[in-house]
């Protein structure tokens, strides 16, 4: 029953999705390796490891058997059906390309614990030394082990070496670009917003790597002097990195190395004059393009990192900052939040001409209620008012702050007195219904609050601390009326 129920759910549909996936792109690079990089019959970039491996990282563990038949089936039909046979000396390269590109994977999943994004500096030096060169080294080895075992045949010294940095530059060249693809088809996360200043940038960049692949490595006749144009890659390679984000670079680098291996392998390119020897023409090409492209790919991470690091501390700093203008009770504006926000609500209603109201609001008889319920039932009742007060202010700009004791001020940009008054009788309704017992109070035998009102419009040139002082005054003109009232002030009233 067991074994019935295992063999469903590995023939289950996602498992053979995956196996399709593996089959179709691996049988892609097949073709193209062997349409554009061939030189006798070699693959100078055998670009089907790379998207290989991209596809395990995407994929969970559990789809990785699915995906190494995979493997194996792309390669026997690839084979097949482009070079008209399958000779038995291929079983060892088929073994040293599933064996290598998961014995990394293993390897890579184990050393790198956190989700793999490939935009940080451990998760890049990782992909360069163990996807691209510990599973080229394992590549050689199970490969040449097989071919010697398998055929007899015992590859050189110097071959394998070749070999080495052929498999590691083409790991390189692939694995990234379809790694971010494969990612953000399966999490639907590809955004590529980009405004016109980046735009531009990035035409400039295009136009400047297409002037130097074309130009500098496609060229035919050089000299001592041309030659040496094949240094113009590496400031391109550091403005990419620098610049651009993770998508483009990995890209840049794909296009890079399709380029120049394109190039070496018609013999084209600075290389090819000068060296004799083909062979030598491409090793050395892809040690150069290796070098410029992974020290772009790491300044570039580190780069990122410090820019995501700026960011996360400037967002902490402002966390920081918002916390310190909160009133840990009640969790409304405090006192130096007012401070801040009464000079931007002044500066607006100065500059727009367009009336500011200050609200001064005070419970009644706190102190007796404090004494006869406590004073974490008085804590309670001044969160339970800020709540009120605040849902009566519907705007955006209006602000309440607690400044102290049981005393609240209510901010209320482009607001007259007319309208003023609509919010106190507001507030002071729905302080009555909230019906907090205070059997103590001379007033009423529930709690109540007294308020005050002061509106300064634009010809009255508006000062914060009169304001402040005349909403007071307003609200002690409430308290004196016998309290649970309202009032207001006109600003250019008399101080008394
Ligand atoms: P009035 O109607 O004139 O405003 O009388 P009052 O008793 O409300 O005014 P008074 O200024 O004499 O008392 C304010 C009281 O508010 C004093 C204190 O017991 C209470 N109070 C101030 N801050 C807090 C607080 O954070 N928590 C509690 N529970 N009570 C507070
Ligand atoms: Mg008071
Ligand atoms: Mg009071």
């Amino acid at each position: 029953m067991e074994i019935i129920v295992r063999f469903k759910s590995f023939f289950s549909v996602s498992n053979l999705i995956v196996f399709a996936m593996m089959i179709v792109s691996y049988m892609a690079m097949i073709y193209l390796s062997a349409a554009f990089f061939m030189v006798g019959n070699i693959a100078i970039l055998w670009l089907g490891n790379g998207i290989a491996i991209a596809l395990f990282l995407v994929c969970s563990p559990k789809r990785w058997i699915p995906l190494a038949l995979g493997i194996v089936a792309a390669y026997f039909i690839g084979v097949y059906t482009h070079f008209g046979s399958f000779e038995f000396s291929q079983i060892g390269f088929l073994l040293a390309n599933v064996l290598s590109v998961m014995l990394a994977v293993i390897v890579f999943t184990y050393l790198c614990k956190e989700p793999i994004t490939f935009i940080d500096l451990r998760q890049n030096i990782l992909f360069l030394t163990v996807l691209c060169m510990l599973s080229a080294l394992f590549n050689v080895i199970i490969g040449a082990g097989a071919l010697w075992f398998i055929a007899g045949i015992r590859p050189e010294l110097s071959n394998s070496l070749i070999w080495f940095v052929g498999n590691t530059v083409s790991i390189f060249a692939s694995t990234l670009t379809a790694f971010h693809i494969f990612r953000s088809i399966k999490d639907k996360t590809l955004s590529l917003r980009i405004d016109k200043q980046q735009l531009f940038e990035l035409a400039v960049m295009c136009a400047s790597t297409l002037l130097i692949l074309v130009g500098v490595f496609g060229r035919e006749h050089y000299n001592k002097f041309t030659v040496s144009l094949i240094f113009l890659l590496f400031p391109v390679a550091m403005w990419v990195a620098l610049r651009f984000n993770h998508y483009i670079t990995s890209t840049w680098i794909t296009i890079v190395f399709l380029t120049c291996g394109f190039y070496s392998t018609v013999k084209l390119g600075p290389f090819i004059f000068m060296f004799n020897d083909l062979s030598y023409a491409i090793f050395y090409m892809q040690i150069y393009i290796f070098a410029a492209c992974s020290t772009a790919l790491l300044i570039g991470t580190i780069n990122t990192e410090k820019e995501t690091k700026t960011q996360m501390i400037a967002q902490l700093n402002k966390q920081l900052d918002d916390l310190t203008k909160i009133d840990p009770l009640t969790n409304i504006a405090n006192r130096r939040k007012y401070d801040e926000s009464i000079k931007i609500a002044l500066a607006a209603a100065n500059s727009e001409g367009t009336p500011l109201t200050l609200i001064a609001i005070d419970i009644d008889y706190f102190k007796l209620f404090n004494d006869e319920y406590g004073h974490l039932a008085g804590d309670d009742c001044l969160i339970s008012v800020a709540n009120v007060i605040s849902q009566n202010l519907l705007r955006a700009n209006d602000i309440v702050a607690r400044m102290g004791g049981e005393e609240f001020f209510c901010i209320l940009p482009d607001t007259d007195s007319k309208a003023a008054i609509k919010v106190m009788q507001k507030i002071q309704a729905s302080i009555t219904a909230l019906n907090i017992p205070h059997k103590v109070s001379p007033i009423a035998p529930y709690l109540t609050v007294s308020m005050g009102a002061c509106t300064g419009a634009l010809s009255d040139n508006i000062d914060a601390m009169r304001l402040y002082k005349m909403a007071d005054i307003a609200l002690y003109s409430a308290k004196e009326q016998g309290r649970n009232t309202f009032s207001t002030v006109k600003y250019s009233e008399a101080l008394v």
